[in-house]
């Protein structure tokens, strides 16, 4: 398990609140799991890392869930994460390929024009709210500030980063999101700006130099007071798949379908796309998956 967790500090006045996180090891996880090509890895990093972050200012229990969709050739990247630091990302186009890396790795282009929506997961509340905002960028962290500009009236900075080698293996995964709380003076805010316009920090890069959480925050921070909240909850690539999840899943094949597994006399074996873990559904229980689908049919 990864020692790594998201560390929260906010500012002397109460005004700023910030999250910093090296997720390295969750990301080089989700990529081993999937094999992703160089543009799914940055872009299902990216998205883990901000639901990583936006996770760790929610409250025991609760949980995030991002899903970029858009009409570009990646189609969707979703990524969730709760608050006690469990994570995980997922696209259904993972060795996506551009026609070349002139533009270096574009996300903005293999994604497209869509939409983020965010859910969020609230204990004894059957239906999670969601919110759905238009793509302003398409690289993730630009649509996650603008979502909580849209529907929290939340100002924020969102830097996220992932480091690949010349092979495309990712080394560091990172980000800090700065949230900007009612009652702040303008003139922070216009610091905060400036600090991040002269700076231009790199969060990879910096995680690549071995900083720590706390060292990704500062450059945003110079001349701002700020203090570390405790937040001690380790991250850890987490997949609540089940087998009952898979048999739903089946389910949705139709009859026929159905009926070709149980006249081959073949168990089903089903990997999790997710996190790879394998399933194995009998015939014996196809049968009754397919008896059941006959039965609802018929209603
Ligand atoms: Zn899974």
């Amino acid at each position: 398990m990864s020692k790594e967790r998201v560390h929260r500090f906010v500012s002397k006045d109460l005004t700023l609140r910030i999250a910093a996180v090296n997720a390295s090891e969750v990301v080089k996880h989700m990529q081993s799991l999937q094999n992703t090509y160089p543009i799914a890895s940055v872009a299902v990093g990216r998205s883990m890392v901000g639901a990583l972050l936006m996770a760790s200012q929610l409250k025991d229990g609760q949980m995030v869930g991002l899903l970029f969709r858009g009409n570009g050739a990646l189609q969707s990247v979703y990524a969730e994460a709760s608050f006690e630091g469990h994570v995980r990302g997922y696209t259904p186009n993972p060795q996506y390929q551009p026609p070349n890396y002139d533009n270096g790795l574009s996300l903005k282009e293999a994604l497209g024009n869509g939409t983020l929506s965010v859910a969020r997961h609230q204990p004894f509340q059957k239906q999670p709210f969601h919110g759905t905002v238009e793509l302003v960028s398409g690289e993730i962290g630009q649509d996650i500030a603008h979502y909580l500009h849209q529907s929290h009236q939340i100002r924020s900075l969102v830097a996220l980063g992932v480091y690949l080698d010349t092979n495309g293996k990712v080394e560091t995964a990172g980000g800090v999101l700065i949230e900007v709380m009612p009652g702040v003076e303008e003139s922070v805010v216009e610091l905060i700006q400036k600090n991040y316009d002269e700076k231009k920090p790199n969060i990879s890069k910096m995680l690549l130099d071995g900083a720590q959480p706390i060292d990704l925050v500062k450059p945003f921070m110079e001349g701002i007071e700020f203090e570390e909240l405790p937040h001690d909850y380790p991250i850890e690539y987490y997949c609540p798949c089940t087998q009952e999840r898979v048999i739903r899943a089946l389910e949705t094949l139709g009859e026929e379908e159905l009926q070709d597994m149980i006249t081959k006399k073949e168990d089903a074996n089903v990997t999790c796309q997710i996190c790879g873990k394998p399933y194995v559904v009998t015939v014996a229980e196809i049968s009754s998956i397919k008896d059941r689908v006959h039965k609802e049919s018929m209603h």
